[in-house]
């Protein structure tokens, strides 16, 4: 119960997409995919930006990202208030949408940037994005060839019944706020660095992605804090400790570590891409406690390792 009830959402940011239509083994994103562990990465924070097809033979036209796709439309009309966000996972989700990209659209003009309008395609089972077929193997993603976020509306179940995840609505947040911190990084020109450096602890994989777990910090302060311009009130209710818990058990579950020892019983530090459960725990708190995009500045840092 964490948007306040009066907030009213705007569901032309989210679209729908997918109804199965990619058929089973649509996984198609990268081509280099092997191995559990890299499958198991690769479902629960989607795509690495690593991954992604090089040449163009990937890319789908920008009509086509939709074709064949529906999760029930008329669900989202549904989605009016914080009271109807605070009741379904999709109504959250369009209401986390809203929230997150009014804060960067708020935030951005401070550093002379403005922030580009990025839609969530949510779908059920499968979808095509330019960047391949999103499905629920895949995970949330965001997909810098079509500039979309893709989130399949059953992962936060997967997030709390394969990862041990809470069911909170932070922790449903944090993943969608992560995203958006992607889209941030695009737009700000450093999602390129993630695929110079290979892999391990102190990649720069890891620390793009890390810097993501900031973003969504500094946004979860802003939104339970500073009231929307539009409404007069934050987005977010104050959050409780039990709200932060939840985000970082949602960081902390879908770790490199905590991946690899349920996948197959041993950890290899030398081929992370998103980082230690500690790690990531550690740079959203960063975020949230400081509230300063600055401070999630993770190339800054020697390591990025407690
Ligand atoms: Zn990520």
């Amino acid at each position: 119960m964490s948007f306040n009830d009066d907030v009213t959402l705007d569901t032309s940011q989210v679209r729908s997409g997918g109804g199965g239509s990619g058929g089973p083994g649509g996984l198609v994103v990268g081509g280099g995919l092997g191995g559990i562990v890299v499958l198991i990465l690769a479902l629960v924070f989607g795509i690495d930006p690593s991954q992604l097809p090089t040449g163009g033979s990937g890319q789908a036209a920008p009509g086509q990202v939709q074709a064949g796709g529906e999760v029930d439309p008329t669900a989202f009309q549904e989605c009016r208030t914080g009271a109807d966000a605070n009741r379904s996972d999709t109504c959250r989700v369009i209401g986390t949408v809203n929230s997150v990209q009014a804060f960067w659209a708020g935030e951005l003009p401070r550093y002379k940037r403005e922030w580009q309008e990025t839609p969530t395609v949510l779908y059920s089972g499968a979808t095509q994005s330019a960047c391949g077929t999103a499905s629920n193997q895949v995970g949330p993603f965001y997909c810098p060839l079509d500039k979309s976020v893709y989130i399949d509306a059953s992962f936060f179940q997967v997030l709390s019944t394969q990862f041990g995840a809470d069911d909170g609505a932070l922790a449903q947040e944090y993943v969608v706020a992560h995203e958006y911190g992607h889209a941030l990084q695009d737009q700000l020109g450093l999602l390129g660095k993630a695929q110079q450096g290979g892999t391990g602890p102190e990649s720069n994989g890891v620390r793009i992605e890390l810097m993501a777990d900031c973003l969504a910090g500094v946004w979860t302060q802003h939104a339970s804090q500073v009231p929307d311009e539009d409404t007069g009130t934050p987005f977010l209710k104050p959050l409780t400790d039990a709200d932060i818990e939840s985000a970082l058990s949602a960081a902390s579950a879908v770790g490199d570590d905590r991946i690899q020892e349920a996948a197959t019983g041993r950890v290899s530090p030398e081929s992370w891409t998103h980082g230690s459960s500690a790690s990531r725990q550690k740079w959203f708190l960063q975020g949230y406690r400081t509230g300063d995009l600055n401070q999630c500045d993770t190339f800054a840092v020697a390591s990025v390792e407690s």
